[in-house]
Order: structure tokens, then C-alpha cells, then sequence
């Protein structure tokens, strides 16, 4: 089969789409026939190399794509050759304290797939059962492949984790990358009042296309003082920053007291300067927050599939043009999901 591949970390230059065995499914897996998949930040990061995470080389990236069924291991019960499917990426180990109590994504041994082993951008992708989705047939493609890691995340952090009630204000940052778009959709359906930041007018008209109920150019304005006058000094109730470094001390300035702050990722850097003092006097909670259990991705996936949801999609390009989709990325040019699909399906 064709796959996207990396034989060692670097720069864009390192991706290549070429020959790789065909994956053999185990007993608890299920070949997939790849129809597209899609790129979050993860797969910039797992290319440049991550601290504490050693690759097989060569590694496949990707941890978001859809297709059909081609054929199941003995083990595998729910699915059969034809059914359309979306990958869910993360992988727990189904006994450990956290997974007993239904917290799977805080699994002892949890990891990505895509991120820690071999990902699914390829023609054929092996992928345990319990990492599959049934996508119903009406949806397309682009829509299946692109939705799992955002949207599942988005929902864990804003409805588990950040507890966000209808009627309560909430800050999205980067309201038109991936995760930041589904925020802005799911916020706006629990019945938050959705503030969200962006970095040019085009971006900020998106938002509030998609829900948003305000917009703040980051590049232009002082978020937090814009926060500040829209809220008549009071500040918003959730904070949802997956940008980091750059962002960090002014989403703490942005809460009301009592407020909460919800990270799942730090593009910016992830030692940013907190002033504690803030977050006591003003009683303040830090969250984290990281994919979503087995149970939050199907309540999730079935309003995308439904049309409740709907993932932007900023590009789709041939699995072999992988480079410019991380530029893409890379370059924050566009909004939404960048889609791939193999080159054999163009
Ligand atoms: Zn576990």
C-alpha cells in the first residue's frame, strides 16, 4: 500500500508518501480501506519529535481518517467488511483504575494513535475495534474523516471538564483552527454566550458564522481588556485556550472570580508565567483536559453526523502533498480541517 511516512524528525521535507507492507489486522482489529483523514496540530509536533516519545521508524502519521471496512479480526464483533467508519484516536487499556471508572482518556498507559504509534494516513490502516466509529453512509467522506479528534475534544473540555452551563460566558481562542471552530459550534448549542478570538476579519466573520456571539482580533486588540468592557468589568466564566504561552496570563485576567481556564494544548509553548495571586483571590480553576471517553465521542460524532456539527474544511489534498498540508497548518493559512485523502482515491 501508499502511506504517508517519516523515516526521522525534522522539517516538512522528512514526509514522503510511498510503499509500506500492508498492515495485517489482529484479532481485535479491523483493516480499514482509508477514504480521507485529516491533520490536526498533533501531527506537526509528533513530526518535529515530542520529549519522552520514541517512534518506529519509519511512522505513519494521522490520527483523524474514514473509510470502509475491508475486513475484521476473529475478535471483532461490531463491525463487518462494507460498514463506513471513523477513527477515534486514543487508546486505553481497558482495566486500570481511571478506565474501570469510565475516565479512559486519564488511562495510566493511554496514548494516540498517530502520536505515539503508527497513524492511519496510508491506503489501509489496521485499528483496534474499540478506535472505530460507525459513520452512517449519507455522511461524506471529508466530514468522517475530519471530525473525531476536534470535535471529541472540544466536547470533553467545554461539557466534562470545564462543566460549561447554558447561560454562561465563554471564551474561545483561535475560533477557526480545528479545535477552537468545534468550540465556538458546541458552546453556541449548550447556550453559552460564546465569545471567541481570531487573527484577522476574515477568521472573526467565520466565528461568528458558525456561532459566536462576539469577536476579538487578537492581532489588533488587548483580549483581555476587550473582555473586560463586554462584559462590564465582570469577565467570562470558561476559558477555553489551546494556544498556551501566548495567551495564558491574559485568559486568567479574563475570568470572572470563580471562573475556570480549560487547556488541551499549548501551540505557543507550555511554560507560560501564571500569578498565583489571581488564581486564589480570584478562586479561580485550572483544568486539563486531553480526547474524550468512548461515551463523549459518540454523543459528539452523532450531532456531526446528524448536521448539528459541521467541521470546516479548509483544503483537501493528496496523501502526497502531505508537506504542504503541514504547511498549512504550520502557517495558520485558512480555516478548518485539512483533509488528505490517498492518492489512488483522486
Ligand atoms: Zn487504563
Amino acid at each position: 500500500m501508499q502511506a504517508v511516512q517519516f523515516d526521522e524528525h525534522g522539517d516538512r521535507d522528512v514526509l514522503e508518501y510511498g510503499e509500506f507492507p500492508d498492515p495485517e489486522p489482529d484479532d481485535d482489529e479491523v483493516l480499514v480501506d482509508v477514504k480521507a483523514g485529516a491533520l490536526n496540530h498533533l501531527d506537526v509536533w509528533t513530526r518535529k519529535g515530542l520529549p519522552g516519545i520514541d517512534l518506529d521508524f519509519p511512522h505513519i502519521p494521522g490520527s483523524d481518517a474514514a473509510g470502509v471496512v475491508e475486513a475484521v479480526g476473529d475478535d471483532v464483533t461490531r463491525f463487518e467488511a462494507g460498514d463506513h467508519v471513523a477513527v477515534s484516536a486514543g487508546v486505553s487499556c481497558g482495566k486500570c483504575e481511571f478506565c474501570r471508572h469510565g475516565e479512559e482518556p486519564m488511562c495510566v498507559s493511554f496514548h494516540i494513535l498517530g502520536e505515539h504509534v503508527r497513524g492511519v494516513h496510508s491506503e489501509l490502516a489496521a485499528v483496534p475495534e474499540d478506535n472505530l466509529v460507525p459513520v452512517p453512509d449519507h455522511v461524506d467522506w471529508e466530514v468522517a474523516g475530519s471530525a473525531s479528534l476536534v470535535f471529541q475534544t472540544a466536547w470533553r473540555m467545554l461539557l466534562t471538564r470545564g462543566r460549561l452551563a447554558p447561560g454562561e460566558k465563554v471564551l474561545v481562542h483561535g475560533a477557526s483552527g480545528g479545535v477552537g471552530h468545534a468550540a465556538v459550534q458546541i458552546a453556541d448549542y449548550v447556550g453559552a454566550e460564546v465569545y471567541a478570538t481570531a487573527s484577522t476579519e476574515e477568521k472573526l466573520s467565520y466565528a461568528e458564522e458558525v456561532g459566536a456571539d462576539h469577536v476579538i482580533n487578537y492581532e489588533a486588540d488587548d483580549f483581555a481588556g476587550e473582555i473586560r468592557d463586554l462584559t462590564g468589568r465582570r469577565g467570562v466564566d470558561v476559558v477555553v485556550d489551546h494556544i498556551g504561552a501566548a495567551t495564558w496570563t491574559d485568559s486568567l485576567k479574563s475570568l470572572a472570580k470563580g471562573g475556570r481556564v480549560v487547556t488541551c494544548g499549548a501551540t505557543t509553548g507550555g511554560r507560560p508565567e501564571t500569578d498565583i495571586n489571581r488564581i486564589f483571590w480570584n478562586q479561580l480553576e485550572v483544568i486539563g483536559s486531553t480526547m474524550a471517553t468512548p461515551g463523549e465521542v459518540d454523543d459528539v460524532l452523532s450531532l456531526v453526523w446528524d448536521g448539528t456539527f459541521e467541521p470546516r474544511i479548509r483544503e483537501t489534498l493528496p496523501m502526497s502533498e502531505a508537506a504542504r498540508a503541514h504547511e498549512l497548518l504550520e502557517n495558520r493559512e485558512g480555516f478548518g480541517k485539512v483533509v488528505v485523502i490517498p492518492d489512488s482515491e483522486l
